[in-house]
């Protein structure tokens, strides 16, 4: 049955807006670096918006930086869960920076010579619209892909399929992902042919008091990712060079397990294909913005958002050293990835992740 509340877009989905206006800045700037954007799905809106006529919602993803196809690729995602809008806000507030230094910063003009970006800030713009977790669909995005797990999935959190009412539902059995994770995840898979290293952040929040850094496996917790060593080296130069910043870098299934992480579908199929991707997660911890506001509580996005401006502004500044690092560490891959020393990184990892 269609909602008979009215929505508006500047209201409900300024996200929205402010993407579309980064779009139309990219377009009028005489850079040099190659840009271009591409439409690859078009979710159906079950809303009546006031200020916007459209009955589906373009899933964009921007390009930029070099065409060439070999080229490593830095992957930006957010909006997947529609509730947790700090983690498309981040992504557009840095795109916007990285809009503005391309006009007059050679260097990154320079590093865009020679890896690729891509920029998925709006994964779901129903579910954000409608404050869900879930997209439109009441589906949560992150346990609707086709990954069992065989060990002890947490109960409900993990993934179930008992109603569309329960957060967490995955779907029903049988049934094809959901336009939008299916959307992401075969253009992140098409996007990683070729290419020698492909670095994702899906940008999340909700998850304890501190920063944490998740990557796969969501569905085992006994089966390493097999690029360990690689994560363990590349937390080693971050953490070397940022001492100062706190991220934890951890296994998801250190806290629990999952059915249907669409980061470990998308990773399976690219190892299938012999394409290497490491996706990060980062679940800002959003249980710090609660302690310091425990008012925020009384509303469904304070759980996963800080409220207060200066907070907001301050969230926004703060996760760009990690965001500078991921690009550069593309563009230096070979100084961390499948390095030389790679075994001993590794034996590192399981001692601290699996040990
Ligand atoms: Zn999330």
């Amino acid at each position: 049955m269609l909602n008979a509340q009215r929505y508006s877009i500047t209201k409900h989905l300024p996200e929205f807006t402010q993407l579309e206006a980064l779009i139309d800045r990219l377009h009028q700037y005489p850079f040099a670096t190659p840009f271009s954007y591409k439409v690859i799905a078009n979710i159906p809106s079950p809303l009546h918006f006031s200020d916007y006529t459209a009955k589906h919602f373009p899933l964009y993803a921007i390009h930029l930086g070099t065409r060439s196809p070999t080229a490593p690729l830095m992957l930006f995602v957010g909006g997947v869960h529609g509730l947790e809008r700090i983690g498309s806000q981040v992504l557009l507030s840095y795109l916007h920076a990285i809009t503005e230094r391309l006009v007059w910063d050679r260097s990154l003009q320079h590093t865009l010579q020679h890896i690729h970006l891509v920029f998925i800030p709006l994964v779901n713009p129903v579910g954000m619209a409608k404050c869900y977790r879930s997209n439109g669909n009441h589906i949560d995005l992150m346990r609707n892909a086709p990954v069992e797990c065989s060990e002890k999935a947490a109960l409900l959190v993990g993934g179930h399929r008992l109603s569309p009412h329960i957060p967490w539902y995955r779907g029903q059995e049988g049934q094809p992902m959901e336009i939008e994770a299916a959307a992401v995840a075969s253009y992140v898979i098409a996007q990683t042919q070729h290419r020698p290293v492909t670095l994702s952040l899906d940008c999340h929040s909700g998850f304890g008091v501190k920063d944490r850094l998740w990557f796969p496996y969501a569905h085992s917790a006994i089966r390493p990712f097999p690029y360990i060593g690689d994560i363990y080296h590349l937390r080693d130069k971050f953490l070397s060079t940022y001492p100062n910043h706190n991220y934890v870098f951890e296994p998801q299934a250190l806290h629990y397990l999952c059915h249907g992480d669409l980061w470990d579908h998308i990773s399976e199929q690219c190892l299938i294909q012999q394409q290497s991707i490491l996706p990060l997660t980062l679940e800002m911890g959003s249980w710090r913005w609660i302690k310091k506001n425990p008012l925020q509580l009384r509303q469904s996005l304070g759980i996963f958002n800080p409220m207060r401006p200066q907070r907001v502004q301050r969230v926004l500044q703060k996760h760009i050293v990690l965001m500078d690092f991921l690009i550069n560490a593309t563009a230096n891959y070979d100084a961390w990835f499948k390095h030389k020393d790679n075994h001993h990184y590794q034996q590192q990892a399981i001692m601290r992740w699996y040990s």
